[in-house]
């Protein structure tokens, strides 16, 4: 196959056999936002170079190998966004989000770029889901957005979750940490990998995110992190920590977990799933008290946020299963034999979507068998004939007719109970007579269950005589 029409290497298609799912999740997510107070904000999809390697980091794998970055016209570097925060962190400042102590609780969703190498759960487009709370420094935020991200999984189904968290301290703590880490892994040149060694020089702290496992034996021995954690991020990590606990959290310490970005102060934590293999991590986050500073801020803007892995999830749902509502079906197809019926359908279809009714008509020019074809994965058709209407009910077995009147049976149950809250004068009678009522349609339900033993589906088709008519039924029964 040419070039030309094949996606770039690490980017995919989300084509409409999965992209509902993606919908779906995306959905629940805005949800969850609206249900802790998180509002949304769209944001560039590429950004000042800058913004990145001084957010980010210089030394980090993202800004030192894995950026999208270009000079554009005007002679600009500019860089695809390989995360979030930052842009976040930027339109903050931009727009004075945080002035005079007020903070901003954000979330957005959208495309990610990093260089990596593709595979199973990792790409170099990839999407994520990202929420940040910023102008709050206190611990109950960072426990907030953990119980967020566990909330959005918990409705999503996810199973067999593991909560890992750490404090990477302040820049403080970290330099004292630094210069220990350094004494350590020095001790160990020979055995670390080439990319530790340089990392040993520029931030020894990116030796303990080393996935080589001959560096993570290393990395088990050094030194421990809390050792050099001053009062406040140890007051710090055990508020976050007796918050999910009085959440009844249950989570892992790992004192290796660094994460891949410098911004990081005090929290940090992921969400690893025991169904991804190597890219296990469906969600990552934590606190970044020193980002609005590092991108040119002269205030301190505190903040603690977590980006969750959008494809992962959605693999991860995949196989264990999960649900991802239904798939969306029309729920009536119209269909029209000749010329002149093809034009009641049109008119029929589309004043059913007006009405917010989700309908197929034929649009191709298919043959009437053809239709009749399509038509069969509704629960209703609408044959258009002769200026006629006929409608069937998808298998034509009238449960669809005994739902509904069981349905409104339950109306009645509501309508008597309101009668018989009220007191008022006759409401005995009133009662009375919605139940007299309510065994008409019991009476009806059998009718039709027994016509449907006897092999009868008439019930199930319904002819009417004009198009109002075909609306009127169509719209009352869905
Ligand atoms: P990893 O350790 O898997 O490389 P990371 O620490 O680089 O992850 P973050 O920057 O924390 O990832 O991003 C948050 C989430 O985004 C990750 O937990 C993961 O679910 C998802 N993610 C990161 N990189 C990719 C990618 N290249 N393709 C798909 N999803 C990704
Ligand atoms: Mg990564």
């Amino acid at each position: 196959m040419s070039e030309i029409i094949k996606a770039p290497r690490g980017t995919r298609d989300i084509l409409p056999a999965e992209s509902w799912k993606w919908e779906y999740v995306i959905n629940t997510a805005a949800e969850v936002m609206k249900d802790f107070g998180f509002a949304q904000i769209m944001l560039p999809m590429f950004e000042h170079t800058e913004l990145f390697s001084r957010g980010v980091g210089e030394t980090t794998d993202i800004v030192e190998k894995e950026m999208y970055t270009f000079t554009d016209r005007g002679d600009r570097s500019i860089t695809l966004r390989p995360e979030a925060t930052a842009g976040v962190m930027r339109a903050a400042l931009e727009n004075n989000l945080c002035a005079q102590g007020a903070f901003a609780k954000l979330w957005s969703w959208g495309a990610m770029f990093r260089y990596e190498r593709p595979q199973k759960g990792r790409y170099r487009q990839f999407y994520q889901i990202d929420a940040e709370c910023l102008g709050i420094e206190n611990p109950e935020a960072d426990v907030e957005i953990i119980d967020l991200s566990i909330e959005l999984f918990r409705r999503l189904g996810l199973k067999n979750l593991e909560v890992v968290i750490n404090s990477v301290g302040c820049e403080n703590c970290r330099k004292i940490y630094r210069d220990k880490l350094y004494e350590y892994f020095s001790a160990h040149k020979s055995e670390l990998c080439e990319s530790c060694l340089a990392r040993l020089e520029r931030n020894p702290l990116r030796i303990l995110d080393c996935k080589n496992p001959e560096c993570g034996k290393i990395a088990d021995g050094a030194p421990d992190i809390y050792d050099s954690l001053d009062d406040d991020c140890r007051e710090h990590f055990e508020k976050v920590r007796a918050g999910l606990e009085r959440l009844g959290f249950k989570y892992r310490i790992d004192k290796r977990l660094v994460r891949g970005l410098d911004y990081y102060t005090k929290t940090a934590y992921e969400i690893l799933s025991g169904d991804l293999g190597a890219q296990n991590a469906v969600a990552g986050g934590g606190r970044y008290d020193n980002l609005a500073n590092a991108v040119g801020s002269s205030v301190k803007i505190p903040g603690v946020g977590f980006a969750c892995g959008l494809d992962r999830v959605v693999l991860v749902m995949e196989e264990q299963a999960c649900s991802f509502g239904k798939i969306p079906e029309p729920e009536i197809y119209v269909v029209a034999d000749d010329e002149e019926s093809r034009k009641h359908a049109q008119i029929l279809t589309h004043k059913l979507r007006n009405a917010g009714v989700h309908v197929e008509c034929d649009i191709s020019g298919r043959s009437f068998k053809n239709q009749i074809r399509n038509a069969s994965g509704c629960k209703l058709a609408c044959i258009v004939k002769d200026g006629k209407f006929e409608i069937r009910s998808k298998d034509d077995s009238g449960v669809g007719i005994v739902s509904k009147i069981l349905e409104r049976e339950r109306e009645k149950f509501v309508d008597i109970k309101n009668v018989l809250a009220q007191k008022s004068t006759g409401f005995v009678d009133k009662a009375l007579e919605i139940l007299e009522h309510e065994r008409d349609h019991v009476t009806n339900i059998k009718n039709v269950l027994e016509k449907k033993r006897a092999g009868d589906y008439s019930d199930g088709i319904v002819k009417l005589d004009n198009l109002d008519e075909a609306f009127d039924y169509l719209s009352a029964n869905l």
